[in-house]
């Protein structure tokens, strides 16, 4: 069987060149007679390898010096508890855009006070909310927001005013989707993946100064960035396989996409398209308030849930794997990932245009 256009929202599609390269270097990594997966993190190869990853990234995101990387597991889940034990004395003020907020919001109550700044849940997510500074609580530590919201497709474009406070954001399904600017941030997660490799390592970028905000007599070690950063994320045993995935999808951004501006306007094409379409189709709608549509995930239905159904069954048929919507929403949900060439992307609107042909 050929490879199918996967639309899965993570873990998702890899670049081809990735796992090409993955492929080939499988037995024997650079001569060294042993698979990645089967040396020691202690070893010299993999510690070339975790820097190698690490570098990639900080030239890839342009981040800054005074930036810590880390490379960490639990997923995002772990991160909804391991912000607050690092870096909340007071109180979070938490912008609620869905499950992922949700989640992180119920961490944050078991140690401590939350502000949940404004929700959009009154219309089931589909718009960010706007928010003022004089919304902010004046005791608050941070603001803490999920910039792509995979579940809605919703993308915050710019960020919510933080005067005074840090500011915190889950990337998990935009990391290395676009230009940002590190600098305007203090504290970035994401799991790698949707849009930097395998599941099994989540990416944590902070302010080094961060690291001296918690009394480390009384965190656990395991849920310290102090900790794991004193000891260049090599605590305990790393997930090596994934870091290799990791700087292998950040050499492919680099040398083959030629960076995040690139990937920025790939992944800015991709997305006009498929909403263009779902914008002029009679059959197709994508509910999500226009300025906040995000560029990864797009979610449309046509109204009828029978219809939903044959058109995930056809769209399987054609190819077109995982495009089933989250069961909150229904309907269908385009991941279109940085892996997700433009071609996948035109596949799935010329299937989307047959099927409404068919079923007009
Ligand atoms: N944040 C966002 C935005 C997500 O999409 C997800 C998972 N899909 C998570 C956090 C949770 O990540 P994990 O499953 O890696 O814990």
């Amino acid at each position: 069987m050929e490879r199918v256009y996967n639309f899965a929202a993570g873990p998702a599609c890899m670049p081809e060149w990735v796992l090409k390269k993955a492929a080939a270097e499988m037995t024997n990594y650079h001569g060294c007679g042993m698979s990645v997966m089967e040396m020691s993190h202690r070893s010299a190869e993999f510690q070339e390898i975790i820097d190698s990853a690490r570098d990639r990234l900080k030239r890839l995101m342009n981040i800054p010096e005074d930036y810590e990387v880390l490379f960490l597991q639990g997923g995002g889940s772990l991160q909804f508890i391991m912000v607050p034990l690092n870096l909340m004395q007071h109180k979070a003020d938490i912008i609620n855009t869905g499950q992922w907020t949700k989640k992180a919001i119920k961490e944050h109550k078991k140690l401590g006070e939350v502000n949940v700044v404004a929700s959009s849940e009154d219309a089931n997510f589909t718009y960010i909310p706007k928010i003022k500074q004089e919304d902010l609580s004046a005791d608050s530590d941070y603001v803490y927001i999920c910039e792509n919201n995979t579940i809605y497709g919703t993308k915050y474009k710019q960020l919510p005013p933080h005067e005074g406070k840090l500011m915190v954001a889950d990337l998990s399904s935009c990391i290395c989707s676009e230009r940002i600017n590190v600098s305007d941030y203090d504290l970035i997660f994401a799991g790698a993946q949707k849009n930097m490799g395998p599941a099994g390592v989540t990416i944590v970028i902070l302010k080094k100064s961060l690291l001296d905000i918690a009394d480390q007599d009384k965190l656990p070690s395991m849920l310290s960035y102090k900790v794991h950063a004193d000891k260049g994320s090599m605590f305990n045993t790393p997930p090596t396989y994934a870091i290799y995935m990791v700087g292998l999808v950040c050499q492919w951004l680099e040398e083959e996409i030629g960076g995040l501006e690139n990937m920025e306007a790939i992944n800015h094409k991709k997305a006009k398209m498929l909403y263009d379409y779902i914008d002029s189709s009679k059959l197709y709608t994508n509910n999500v308030a226009k300025e906040d549509r995000s560029y990864m995930n797009v979610p449309f239905v046509t109204g009828d849930k029978d219809l939903d159904a044959k058109f995930v069954a056809e769209a399987k048929k054609a190819g077109i794997a995982n495009i089933k919507g989250h069961r909150t929403v229904g309907g269908m949900r385009a991941s279109i990932y940085n892996a997700m060439p433009v071609e996948g992307v035109e596949y799935l609107i010329d299937f989307m245009k047959k099927f409404e042909q068919e079923n007009a």
